[in-house]
């Protein structure tokens, strides 16, 4: 590949590696030089469409399982709830393995296989390996992942499923695979084909582009890529006006967010990053820096929102437009209802929201989420493998669900309608782990005949169980 490399933060210049992936001098992101061809391949499948904007592959080599070219659906429901009528969706959730990193790996694992490599090696939070193992089980190449113990198990699976080696790692190293290519997060050539997003933004309302496309942050790589296409377009003289680019990360690390806040050039790290929205708890974001000239050149915003507010927009994609998201997936809308809450956008303005991957890739979020949602806490419980009650322990929220009662009378109650006979302490120990878990509380205490009655009562959850 003829490409060179510069720094999206020093302006260093670098010539081609697929083995170079920051920059030496100041340890930011790089991106590739390129000169964009054309827009559109007839003919061509996925983000193959959009060759004219990548680096050169062989036509023999490209890979593709259908990514791209996903909907951008009207979101008039949210639209009217949140007072923006002209606000666009871009569903990334229908992609391949349900993120848009399927449109990287599908260039990715082209080039790994257009070298010659058999192998790719990769550390992930989740999405990334899971999509290049699907990828490269596409071409015929065997995937390595390093993942944290605290990955999301849907992602897991998917991993495993596509056959891909898993190995697991409390902090991720540079483990070298012998013969492999190595991808990362930060990796120029997975962020190139972040492009395709935007480019297929502006063909799907060409003829009244956004005035501001909203984007999650994490590493900053899909700010980055956005800007870079619309600049690239703007060079083509394809492209028109100016949109803004908000950026949204999590509140619980928000490095960029900070820096913009505060007027800096440059991004800190973040010194406690504690999201729990694991691709998106990137303390040090690679293309932090890009990012935030991006932001600030195209006059957009930097917001943070709270894991309270990508739920409840989690929910309002579902209800009210079909999408079911991923929390990071979901940090788009809530940014967004937060800047119209605040009047940093305006309720007239065109909006495009990126919804960046799938609800289905982490069960233990969707089963918190369902679970606060609705009355079927037990079958919940059951299925997902959860608390499973005992015997006694369901007995005693039958009791309970009759009338409040004090323990004596739970152990009277279990004896004589049920035949169980157990040791009064046994009894309170079910009842004091029944109020730990949630199912039940103690309600008041009264003195009769100088002793001391406690009574328990079903909470809700336990309520849900009877
Ligand atoms: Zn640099």
């Amino acid at each position: 590949m003829n490409h060179a490399l510069r720094c999206t933060s020093c302006g260093a210049a670098y010539s081609f590696s697929v083995e170079r992936k920051l920059c030496d001098k100041c340890g930011q992101g790089l991106t590739l030089e390129m000169k964009p061809s054309f827009l559109e391949e007839p003919g061509e499948h996925g983000i193959w469409r959009h060759s004219g904007i990548l680096p050169a592959v062989e036509k023999k080599f490209r890979i593709s399982l259908g990514e791209g070219r996903t909907m951008l659906q009207h979101g008039l429901r949210i639209g009217r709830s949140i007072g923006v009528e002209e606000l666009w969706i871009k569903d990334e959730t229908v992609e391949p393995t349900g993120s848009y990193l399927d449109r990287s790996s599908a260039l990715f694992v082209s080039i790994a296989l257009s070298l010659g490599y058999g192998r790719i090696s990769t550390y992930s939070t989740g999405n990334l390996g899971a999509s290049l193992a699907a990828y490269s089980s596409k071409a015929g190449l065997k995937t390595h992942v390093q993942v944290k113990p605290t990955i999301d198990v849907g992602k897991l699976y998917q991993m495993i499923i596509y056959g891909a080696e898993v190995s697991v790692v409390n902090s991720f190293g540079k483990r070298a695979v012998k013969g492999a290519i190595v991808a990362v997060e930060h990796d120029p050539l997975i962020n190139e084909a972040k492009k395709t997003i935007m480019l297929e933004i502006l063909l799907q309302l060409i003829e009244s582009p956004p005035d501001y496309v909203v984007l999650p942050m994490g590493e900053g790589g899909l700010v980055h890529a956005t800007y870079k296409v619309m600049r690239e377009l703007r060079e083509l003289g394809v492209a028109k006006g100016n949109i803004g680019i908000v950026g949204v990360q999590p509140e619980d690390c928000k490095p960029i967010v900070k820096a913009f806040e505060k007027g800096l050039d440059t991004v800190e790290a973040e010194a406690e990053p504690r999201s729990r929205i694991f691709d998106l708890n990137v303390a040090k974001p690679r293309f932090g820096n890009s990012a935030l000239r991006a932001i600030r050149q195209t006059g957009g915003k930097a917001v943070s929102v709270s894991e309270k507010e990508i739920f409840e927009a989690l929910s309002l994609l579902a209800e009210k437009e079909g999408i079911l998201a991923e929390p990071a997936g979901s940090l788009s809308l809530a940014g967004l209802m937060k800047l119209v809450k605040s009047r940093e956008v305006e309720r007239d303005s065109r909006v495009v929201c990126v919804v960046t991957g799938s609800g289905l890739k982490d069960p233990r979020v969707m089963k918190e989420i369902a679970y606060k949602k609705s009355s079927l806490g037990m079958l919940i419980e059951e299925l997902s493998g959860g608390v499973r009650l005992g015997s006694t322990k369901t007995i005693i929220l039958r009791l309970l669900s009759e009338k409040n009662m004090y323990g004596y009378e739970v152990w009277r109650g279990l004896r004589e309608k049920y035949g169980i006979n157990v040791r009064i302490p046994t009894v309170y120990q079910h009842l004091s782990d029944l109020v730990e878990k949630g199912y039940v509380r103690r309600v008041e205490a009264r003195r009769v005949m100088g002793r001391k009655r406690e009574y328990y009562s079903l909470t809700e959850r336990g309520e849900a169980i009877v």
